[in-house]
């Protein structure tokens, strides 16, 4: 297979979305536009003091056509390229290789699908849904979107607006760290995985698939819950891991 093509993008927005993660909002500079399928990443080639470093991000936005695209960003302590990413001033240029990754599904795949992400592990599974709902998706979709407080919930207000739009999609919260205030699902989204994995099931429309995306440990135990425990078939798990 031919390396995906490497271009310069653009800062051209960029806003905080939640404590310690930044949107950039990325555009090609030749103006080309970045062909790619929903659920797939780009390396970010950073040049950083201890040298360049090269750097993966899922793409948070869905297909449009444009050349240009978003990405979110975790600031992880003493991380140098999420640093970068974070103090990048609007303007700057650097490299990027891509689109890459096999994490993908279909907009119009047609069956049932249960995403669980956490943290900035929701944007590829953003990408999905969004491309998915503009193409007219009907199988019924479910989003398990896992933060520690009610603050980190990424998009919220983008994902209650495509909840309460569209009858066969909805996103579900549970927050590992809640104030008392907070009424709807708590702890670790692994909790939580096969009830909506068994809702899914009993709606119909064929057998439903896990796309799965965040750090190993989340990742590697809602895997395992769906493969081992459960018994479901490793062509309907779908992951990707950030570590
Ligand atoms: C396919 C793929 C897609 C990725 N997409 C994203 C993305 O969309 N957004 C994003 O923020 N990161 C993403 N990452 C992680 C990203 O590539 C970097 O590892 C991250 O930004 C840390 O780099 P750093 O140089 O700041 O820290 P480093 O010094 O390289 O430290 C890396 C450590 O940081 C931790 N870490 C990595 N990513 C995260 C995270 N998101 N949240 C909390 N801790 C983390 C891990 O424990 C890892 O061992 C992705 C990684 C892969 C492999």
């Amino acid at each position: 297979m031919p390396p995906p093509p490497t271009f310069d993008v653009r800062l051209t927005r960029a806003r905080v979305l939640s404590p310690g993660v930044r949107e950039l909002g990325l555009e090609r500079v030749d103006g080309v536009p970045f062909t790619f399928q929903s659920g797939q990443w780009v390396s970010l080639v950073l040049p950083l003091s201890e040298g360049e470093a090269r750097r993966a991000y899922s793409i948070a936005s869905a297909p449009d056509g444009s050349a240009g695209f978003e990405v979110a960003v975790t600031k992880v302590d003493g991380g140098p390229g999420s640093t970068y990413l974070h103090e990048l001033p609007l303007g700057a240029t650097v490299r990027a290789i891509g689109p890459q990754g096999f994490f993908t599904r279909a907009p119009k795949a047609g069956h049932p699908s249960l995403f669980v992400g956490t943290g900035t592990g929701v944007t590829p599974l953003r990408s999905m849904i969004k491309d998915a709902l503009a193409a007219g998706e009907t199988a019924p979709m479910t989003l398990l979107f896992g933060v520690r407080h009610e603050v980190d919930r990424l998009y919220r207000e983008e994902l209650e607006a495509l909840t309460a739009k569209h009858p066969n999609f909805r996103a579900l919260y549970s927050i590992s760290r809640p104030t008392p205030e907070w009424s709807g699902l708590t702890g670790y989204v692994q909790t939580h995985a096969e009830s909506l994995w068994r809702e899914l099931e009993a709606k119909g429309g064929g057998a439903p698939h896990l796309y799965v995306c965040g750090l190993e440990r989340m990742v590697g135990a809602v895997r395992d819950l769906l493969r081992k425990q459960m018994g479901v078939d490793r062509k309907q798990v779908h992951s990707e891991r950030y570590d």
